[in-house]
Protein backbone atom coordinates (compact mmCIF):
# COMPACT_ATOMS: atom_id res chain seq x y z
CA UNK A 1 0.00 0.00 0.00
CA UNK A 2 1.15 3.57 -0.64
CA UNK A 3 0.22 6.61 1.30
CA UNK A 4 -1.44 9.44 -1.09
CA UNK A 5 -2.35 12.78 -0.33
CA UNK A 6 -6.39 13.41 -1.51
CA UNK A 7 -9.24 15.40 -0.55
CA UNK A 8 -12.49 13.72 1.15
CA UNK A 9 -15.82 14.67 2.26
CA UNK A 10 -16.26 12.60 5.39
CA UNK A 11 -20.16 12.94 5.44
CA UNK A 12 -22.63 15.03 3.65
CA UNK A 13 -23.01 17.33 5.93
CA UNK A 14 -19.10 18.31 5.91
CA UNK A 15 -17.18 20.25 3.20
CA UNK A 16 -14.31 18.42 1.48
CA UNK A 17 -10.94 18.08 3.03
CA UNK A 18 -7.57 16.84 3.18
CA UNK A 19 -7.07 12.79 4.06
CA UNK A 20 -4.19 10.58 2.90
CA UNK A 21 -5.66 7.79 1.43
CA UNK A 22 -3.68 3.82 0.46
CA UNK A 23 -3.24 3.07 -3.22
CA UNK A 24 -2.68 -0.72 -3.97
CA UNK A 25 0.41 -2.05 -4.64
CA UNK A 26 1.23 -1.72 -8.48
CA UNK A 27 0.01 -5.57 -10.18
CA UNK A 28 1.13 -6.84 -13.22
CA UNK A 29 -1.27 -5.18 -15.50
CA UNK A 30 -1.54 -1.89 -13.37
CA UNK A 31 -0.26 1.37 -14.25
CA UNK A 32 0.65 3.72 -11.59
CA UNK A 33 -0.51 7.66 -12.72
CA UNK A 34 0.61 11.03 -11.51
CA UNK A 35 -2.50 13.19 -11.62
CA UNK A 36 -1.92 16.15 -13.09
CA UNK A 37 -5.76 17.34 -13.61
CA UNK A 38 -8.68 16.76 -12.11
CA UNK A 39 -12.25 17.78 -13.59
CA UNK A 40 -15.50 18.53 -11.58
CA UNK A 41 -18.80 16.58 -12.45
CA UNK A 42 -21.88 17.26 -10.95
CA UNK A 43 -21.88 13.49 -9.80
CA UNK A 44 -19.43 14.49 -7.16
CA UNK A 45 -21.85 16.58 -5.67
CA UNK A 46 -24.47 14.50 -5.90
CA UNK A 47 -22.15 11.65 -4.26
CA UNK A 48 -20.60 13.82 -1.74
CA UNK A 49 -23.89 15.06 -0.30
CA UNK A 50 -25.27 11.55 -0.51
CA UNK A 51 -28.11 12.96 -3.08
CA UNK A 52 -28.20 9.44 -4.34
CA UNK A 53 -30.33 7.15 -2.38
CA UNK A 54 -27.84 7.00 1.00
CA UNK A 55 -25.50 5.21 -1.41
CA UNK A 56 -22.30 7.25 -0.26
CA UNK A 57 -19.48 4.88 1.55
CA UNK A 58 -17.70 7.55 3.87
CA UNK A 59 -15.12 9.06 3.57
CA UNK A 60 -15.64 9.64 0.01
CA UNK A 61 -12.42 11.12 -2.44
CA UNK A 62 -14.35 12.22 -6.00
CA UNK A 63 -13.43 12.97 -9.33
CA UNK A 64 -13.15 10.90 -12.58
CA UNK A 65 -12.03 13.16 -14.91
CA UNK A 66 -8.73 12.15 -14.73
CA UNK A 67 -5.95 13.27 -16.73
CA UNK A 68 -2.30 12.14 -15.85
CA UNK A 69 1.47 11.34 -16.63
CA UNK A 70 2.50 7.34 -16.02
CA UNK A 71 4.96 7.20 -13.19
CA UNK A 72 5.37 3.29 -13.14
CA UNK A 73 3.90 0.41 -15.15
CA UNK A 74 3.35 -3.45 -13.84
CA UNK A 75 5.34 -6.33 -15.50
CA UNK A 76 2.49 -7.33 -18.05
CA UNK A 77 1.33 -3.77 -18.96
CA UNK A 78 1.60 -3.37 -22.91
CA UNK A 79 -0.21 -0.32 -23.94
CA UNK A 80 1.18 1.99 -21.67
CA UNK A 81 4.46 3.55 -21.00
CA UNK A 82 6.58 5.97 -18.44
CA UNK A 83 6.15 9.37 -19.02
CA UNK A 84 2.97 8.88 -21.39
CA UNK A 85 0.28 11.07 -20.82
CA UNK A 86 -3.17 9.17 -19.77
CA UNK A 87 -6.76 9.60 -18.61
CA UNK A 88 -8.59 8.09 -16.15
CA UNK A 89 -13.09 8.48 -16.54
CA UNK A 90 -15.97 7.19 -14.36
CA UNK A 91 -14.79 3.62 -14.67
CA UNK A 92 -11.99 1.22 -13.09
CA UNK A 93 -13.23 -2.19 -13.79
CA UNK A 94 -15.82 -4.41 -14.84
CA UNK A 95 -16.46 -7.76 -15.00
CA UNK A 96 -15.36 -8.74 -18.21
CA UNK A 97 -16.42 -11.36 -19.23
CA UNK A 98 -20.36 -10.73 -19.78
CA UNK A 99 -22.07 -10.12 -22.73
CA UNK A 100 -21.72 -6.20 -22.42
CA UNK A 101 -18.61 -6.06 -21.11
CA UNK A 102 -17.36 -8.77 -24.43
CA UNK A 103 -19.31 -5.94 -26.84
CA UNK A 104 -17.15 -2.55 -25.51
CA UNK A 105 -19.99 -1.46 -23.37
CA UNK A 106 -18.27 -2.19 -20.06
CA UNK A 107 -20.46 0.82 -18.61
CA UNK A 108 -23.20 -1.57 -18.64
CA UNK A 109 -21.88 -4.74 -17.19
CA UNK A 110 -24.03 -7.10 -15.98
CA UNK A 111 -22.67 -7.29 -12.40
CA UNK A 112 -22.19 -3.56 -12.16
CA UNK A 113 -19.04 -1.75 -13.71
CA UNK A 114 -17.00 -0.55 -10.79
CA UNK A 115 -16.76 3.05 -10.41
CA UNK A 116 -14.06 5.14 -10.10
CA UNK A 117 -14.85 6.47 -6.76
CA UNK A 118 -17.38 5.14 -4.02
CA UNK A 119 -17.60 1.39 -5.30
CA UNK A 120 -16.12 -1.89 -3.60
CA UNK A 121 -12.61 -3.12 -5.92
CA UNK A 122 -13.29 -6.32 -7.70
CA UNK A 123 -10.35 -8.26 -5.49
CA UNK A 124 -12.66 -9.33 -2.77
CA UNK A 125 -10.46 -6.70 -0.53
CA UNK A 126 -14.02 -5.22 0.61
CA UNK A 127 -10.97 -1.80 -0.08
CA UNK A 128 -13.05 1.25 -1.63
CA UNK A 129 -12.27 2.87 -4.70
CA UNK A 130 -10.90 6.84 -3.97
CA UNK A 131 -11.36 9.21 -6.93
CA UNK A 132 -9.03 11.95 -8.91
CA UNK A 133 -9.00 14.28 -5.98
CA UNK A 134 -5.41 12.72 -5.15
CA UNK A 135 -1.94 12.81 -6.10
CA UNK A 136 -1.95 9.82 -7.76
CA UNK A 137 -3.97 6.54 -9.01
CA UNK A 138 -3.25 2.59 -9.95
CA UNK A 139 -5.35 1.47 -12.38
CA UNK A 140 -5.63 -1.87 -14.57
CA UNK A 141 -4.54 -0.76 -17.96
CA UNK A 142 -7.53 -1.59 -19.78
CA UNK A 143 -9.53 1.15 -18.09
CA UNK A 144 -6.75 3.65 -18.62
CA UNK A 145 -6.96 6.30 -22.00
CA UNK A 146 -4.05 6.79 -24.29
CA UNK A 147 -4.61 10.97 -24.33
CA UNK A 148 -2.42 11.97 -27.44
CA UNK A 149 -2.54 15.82 -26.45
CA UNK A 150 0.27 17.70 -24.92
CA UNK A 151 -0.74 20.74 -24.37
CA UNK A 152 -4.01 21.71 -23.02
CA UNK A 153 -4.33 18.87 -20.54
CA UNK A 154 -6.99 20.70 -18.23
CA UNK A 155 -9.36 20.86 -20.99
CA UNK A 156 -8.95 17.18 -21.96
CA UNK A 157 -9.63 16.19 -18.66
CA UNK A 158 -13.61 16.63 -18.64
CA UNK A 159 -13.87 15.02 -21.77
CA UNK A 160 -13.11 11.60 -19.51
CA UNK A 161 -17.06 12.25 -18.18
CA UNK A 162 -18.58 15.26 -19.59
CA UNK A 163 -17.42 14.27 -23.38
CA UNK A 164 -17.98 10.96 -23.46
CA UNK A 165 -21.30 10.86 -21.69
CA UNK A 166 -22.84 13.14 -24.13
CA UNK A 167 -20.80 11.69 -27.07
CA UNK A 168 -22.08 8.23 -26.46
CA UNK A 169 -26.28 9.26 -26.67
CA UNK A 170 -25.81 11.22 -29.52
CA UNK A 171 -24.01 8.49 -31.58
CA UNK A 172 -26.49 6.34 -30.87
CA UNK A 173 -29.40 8.58 -31.33
CA UNK A 174 -27.37 8.58 -35.34
CA UNK A 175 -27.35 12.76 -34.56
CA UNK A 176 -25.92 13.81 -38.26
CA UNK A 177 -25.70 17.03 -40.77
CA UNK A 178 -29.21 18.51 -40.24
CA UNK A 179 -30.41 16.29 -37.29
CA UNK A 180 -32.21 19.37 -35.15
CA UNK A 181 -30.61 19.20 -31.47
CA UNK A 182 -31.85 20.56 -28.54
CA UNK A 183 -29.30 20.54 -25.39
CA UNK A 184 -31.14 21.12 -22.29
CA UNK A 185 -29.43 22.41 -19.56
CA UNK A 186 -25.75 23.92 -20.39
CA UNK A 187 -23.25 22.82 -17.67
CA UNK A 188 -20.38 20.84 -17.96
CA UNK A 189 -22.23 18.10 -19.76
CA UNK A 190 -24.35 20.03 -22.01
CA UNK A 191 -21.51 22.44 -23.65
CA UNK A 192 -20.00 19.28 -24.50
CA UNK A 193 -23.14 17.91 -26.18
CA UNK A 194 -23.59 21.22 -27.79
CA UNK A 195 -19.49 20.76 -29.41
CA UNK A 196 -20.17 17.26 -30.19
CA UNK A 197 -23.84 17.75 -32.17
CA UNK A 198 -22.33 21.28 -33.44
CA UNK A 199 -18.99 18.99 -34.87
CA UNK A 200 -21.52 16.33 -35.85
CA UNK A 201 -23.25 18.78 -38.60
CA UNK A 202 -26.45 19.12 -36.12
CA UNK A 203 -28.79 22.01 -36.25
CA UNK A 204 -27.98 22.74 -32.28
CA UNK A 205 -30.44 24.85 -30.07
CA UNK A 206 -29.62 25.97 -26.50
CA UNK A 207 -32.34 25.37 -24.04
CA UNK A 208 -31.29 27.35 -21.06
CA UNK A 209 -32.55 28.62 -17.30
CA UNK A 210 -29.32 31.15 -17.85
CA UNK A 211 -29.74 33.97 -19.71
CA UNK A 212 -26.25 35.26 -19.10
CA UNK A 213 -25.20 32.11 -21.37
CA UNK A 214 -26.80 33.73 -24.30
CA UNK A 215 -23.50 34.78 -26.12
CA UNK A 216 -21.22 31.70 -24.89
CA UNK A 217 -23.71 29.26 -26.07
CA UNK A 218 -23.37 31.16 -29.70
CA UNK A 219 -19.31 30.80 -29.47
CA UNK A 220 -19.80 27.17 -28.55
CA UNK A 221 -21.38 26.90 -32.04
CA UNK A 222 -25.19 26.60 -30.76
CA UNK A 223 -27.35 27.83 -33.59
CA UNK A 224 -30.27 28.97 -31.35
CA UNK A 225 -30.64 29.88 -27.84
CA UNK A 226 -34.31 29.57 -25.80
CA UNK A 227 -34.40 31.01 -22.49
CA UNK A 228 -36.76 28.85 -20.81
CA UNK A 229 -37.52 29.44 -17.27
CA UNK A 230 -40.69 27.36 -17.83
CA UNK A 231 -42.80 24.87 -19.78
CA UNK A 232 -45.10 28.19 -21.32
CA UNK A 233 -41.81 29.79 -22.95
CA UNK A 234 -41.19 26.64 -24.79
CA UNK A 235 -44.82 26.38 -26.28
CA UNK A 236 -43.58 27.88 -29.62
CA UNK A 237 -41.02 24.75 -30.13
CA UNK A 238 -43.60 22.32 -29.52
CA UNK A 239 -42.87 18.96 -32.04
CA UNK A 240 -39.82 20.72 -33.29
CA UNK A 241 -36.65 18.92 -32.46
CA UNK A 242 -35.12 15.03 -33.53
CA UNK A 243 -33.43 14.78 -30.60
CA UNK A 244 -33.43 16.61 -27.13
CA UNK A 245 -30.32 15.85 -24.79
CA UNK A 246 -31.48 16.29 -20.93
CA UNK A 247 -28.41 17.32 -18.92
CA UNK A 248 -30.08 19.15 -16.26
CA UNK A 249 -28.62 18.12 -12.77
CA UNK A 250 -31.49 19.40 -10.60
CA UNK A 251 -35.33 18.25 -10.25
CA UNK A 252 -37.34 18.53 -12.96
CA UNK A 253 -40.10 16.61 -14.81
CA UNK A 254 -39.51 15.51 -18.49
CA UNK A 255 -43.23 16.41 -19.74
CA UNK A 256 -42.36 19.73 -21.02
CA UNK A 257 -39.01 18.41 -23.01
CA UNK A 258 -41.03 15.61 -24.49
CA UNK A 259 -43.34 17.55 -25.76
CA UNK A 260 -40.65 19.60 -27.88
CA UNK A 261 -39.90 15.78 -30.13
CA UNK A 262 -41.07 15.32 -33.56
CA UNK A 263 -41.75 12.42 -35.09
CA UNK A 264 -40.22 9.37 -33.25
CA UNK A 265 -37.94 12.16 -31.47
CA UNK A 266 -35.97 10.69 -29.00
CA UNK A 267 -35.02 12.78 -25.07
CA UNK A 268 -31.66 11.03 -24.33
CA UNK A 269 -31.53 11.80 -20.56
CA UNK A 270 -28.11 12.01 -18.96
CA UNK A 271 -28.70 14.56 -16.03
CA UNK A 272 -29.53 12.61 -12.64
CA UNK A 273 -31.45 14.57 -10.19
CA UNK A 274 -32.36 13.55 -6.83
CA UNK A 275 -35.34 12.68 -7.18
CA UNK A 276 -38.11 11.13 -9.63
CA UNK A 277 -39.20 13.25 -12.62
CA UNK A 278 -43.05 13.28 -13.63
CA UNK A 279 -43.58 12.20 -16.98
CA UNK A 280 -47.18 12.50 -18.35
CA UNK A 281 -47.75 9.06 -21.16
CA UNK A 282 -49.79 11.49 -23.46
CA UNK A 283 -46.57 13.28 -23.96
CA UNK A 284 -44.73 10.29 -24.73
CA UNK A 285 -47.34 8.62 -27.20
CA UNK A 286 -47.33 11.75 -28.99
CA UNK A 287 -45.18 11.35 -32.24
CA UNK A 288 -43.62 7.77 -30.62
CA UNK A 289 -41.52 9.88 -28.22
CA UNK A 290 -39.03 8.12 -26.27
CA UNK A 291 -36.81 8.46 -23.68
CA UNK A 292 -33.43 6.63 -23.63
CA UNK A 293 -30.86 6.87 -21.03
CA UNK A 294 -27.27 6.97 -20.95
CA UNK A 295 -24.61 6.37 -18.86
CA UNK A 296 -21.09 7.60 -19.58
CA UNK A 297 -19.56 5.08 -22.40
CA UNK A 298 -17.40 2.09 -22.79
CA UNK A 299 -13.93 2.43 -23.02
CA UNK A 300 -13.46 1.58 -26.65
CA UNK A 301 -15.73 4.20 -27.61
CA UNK A 302 -14.19 6.54 -24.62
CA UNK A 303 -11.07 6.13 -26.76
CA UNK A 304 -12.55 7.23 -30.14
CA UNK A 305 -13.77 10.54 -28.47
CA UNK A 306 -10.58 11.11 -27.11
CA UNK A 307 -9.20 10.65 -31.07
CA UNK A 308 -11.71 12.88 -32.20
CA UNK A 309 -11.74 15.52 -30.02
CA UNK A 310 -7.45 16.14 -30.72
CA UNK A 311 -7.77 15.66 -34.73
CA UNK A 312 -10.59 18.55 -34.26
CA UNK A 313 -9.32 20.21 -31.32
CA UNK A 314 -12.22 20.14 -29.06
CA UNK A 315 -11.93 20.74 -25.58
CA UNK A 316 -13.92 21.72 -22.62
CA UNK A 317 -14.09 25.15 -21.86
CA UNK A 318 -12.79 25.29 -18.40
CA UNK A 319 -11.85 27.47 -15.37
CA UNK A 320 -9.18 25.68 -13.19
CA UNK A 321 -8.58 25.91 -9.40
CA UNK A 322 -6.98 25.32 -6.51
CA UNK A 323 -8.22 22.45 -4.52
CA UNK A 324 -8.92 24.57 -1.53
CA UNK A 325 -11.41 26.15 -3.75
CA UNK A 326 -13.33 22.79 -4.17
CA UNK A 327 -15.91 23.72 -1.78
CA UNK A 328 -16.76 27.09 -3.31
CA UNK A 329 -16.33 25.49 -6.81
CA UNK A 330 -19.58 23.04 -5.74
CA UNK A 331 -21.35 25.81 -4.69
CA UNK A 332 -21.04 27.74 -7.86
CA UNK A 333 -21.69 25.06 -9.59
CA UNK A 334 -25.27 24.58 -7.98
CA UNK A 335 -26.06 27.84 -8.71
CA UNK A 336 -25.19 27.50 -12.58
CA UNK A 337 -21.95 29.80 -12.01
CA UNK A 338 -19.65 28.48 -13.99
CA UNK A 339 -18.86 28.49 -17.84
CA UNK A 340 -18.72 25.37 -18.08
CA UNK A 341 -16.68 23.18 -15.97
CA UNK A 342 -13.98 23.52 -13.18
CA UNK A 343 -10.66 21.55 -13.35
CA UNK A 344 -8.53 21.26 -10.29
CA UNK A 345 -4.74 21.52 -11.22
CA UNK A 346 -3.86 19.19 -8.90
CA UNK A 347 0.00 20.16 -7.96
CA UNK A 348 -2.08 22.39 -5.65
CA UNK A 349 -2.62 19.73 -3.17
P1 LIG B 1 -23.50 21.09 -14.14
O1 LIG B 1 -22.24 21.47 -14.81
O2 LIG B 1 -23.74 21.58 -12.76
O3 LIG B 1 -24.69 21.55 -15.11
C1 LIG B 1 -26.03 21.31 -14.80
C2 LIG B 1 -26.89 22.31 -15.56
O4 LIG B 1 -28.25 22.03 -15.24
C3 LIG B 1 -26.69 23.76 -15.15
O5 LIG B 1 -25.65 24.37 -15.84
C4 LIG B 1 -28.02 24.38 -15.52
O6 LIG B 1 -28.03 24.73 -16.90
C5 LIG B 1 -29.00 23.23 -15.35
N1 LIG B 1 -29.76 23.41 -14.11
C6 LIG B 1 -29.29 23.45 -12.86
N2 LIG B 1 -30.29 23.65 -11.99
C7 LIG B 1 -31.42 23.73 -12.71
C8 LIG B 1 -32.79 23.90 -12.39
N3 LIG B 1 -33.20 24.04 -11.13
N4 LIG B 1 -33.69 23.89 -13.42
C9 LIG B 1 -33.28 23.75 -14.69
N5 LIG B 1 -31.99 23.61 -15.04
C10 LIG B 1 -31.08 23.57 -14.07
O7 LIG B 1 -23.66 19.51 -14.07
P2 LIG B 1 -22.96 18.40 -14.99
O8 LIG B 1 -21.67 18.02 -14.39
O9 LIG B 1 -23.03 18.81 -16.40
O10 LIG B 1 -23.94 17.14 -14.73
C11 LIG B 1 -25.30 17.20 -15.14
C12 LIG B 1 -26.03 15.99 -14.62
O11 LIG B 1 -25.58 14.83 -15.31
C13 LIG B 1 -25.79 15.70 -13.14
O12 LIG B 1 -27.00 15.27 -12.56
C14 LIG B 1 -24.78 14.57 -13.17
O13 LIG B 1 -24.81 13.76 -12.01
C15 LIG B 1 -25.23 13.81 -14.37
N6 LIG B 1 -24.22 12.93 -14.96
C16 LIG B 1 -24.67 11.80 -15.56
C17 LIG B 1 -23.77 10.95 -16.18
C18 LIG B 1 -24.26 9.74 -16.90
O14 LIG B 1 -23.47 8.80 -17.13
N7 LIG B 1 -25.51 9.69 -17.31
C19 LIG B 1 -22.41 11.26 -16.19
C20 LIG B 1 -22.01 12.44 -15.59
C21 LIG B 1 -22.91 13.27 -14.98
P3 LIG B 1 -28.62 26.13 -17.41
O15 LIG B 1 -27.89 27.18 -16.65
O16 LIG B 1 -28.31 26.14 -18.85
O17 LIG B 1 -30.10 26.10 -17.16
ZN1 LIG C 1 -19.11 12.64 -14.09
ZN1 LIG D 1 -19.35 -7.46 -17.27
Amino acid sequence: MQPVKAFAASSSQSPLGPLTINRRDLGPHDVQVEILYCGVCHSDIHTARNEWGGSTIYPVVPGHEIVGRVKAVGASVTQFKVGQNVGVGVMVDSCRHCKNCQSNQEQYCEEGMTGTYNAKERDGSGNITYGGYSAAIVTDEKYVLNVKETDNLAGVAPLLCAGITTWSPLKFANVKKGTKVAVVGLGGLGHMAVKFAVAFGAEVTVISTSASKVAEAGKLGAHHFVHAKDAEALQPYDSKFDVVLDAISADHDYTPYLNLLGLEGKLLVVGLPEHQPKVLPFALIKNRRSIVGSMIGGIKETQEMLDFCHEHKIYAEIETIDISYINEAYERMIKGDIKYRFVIDMSTL
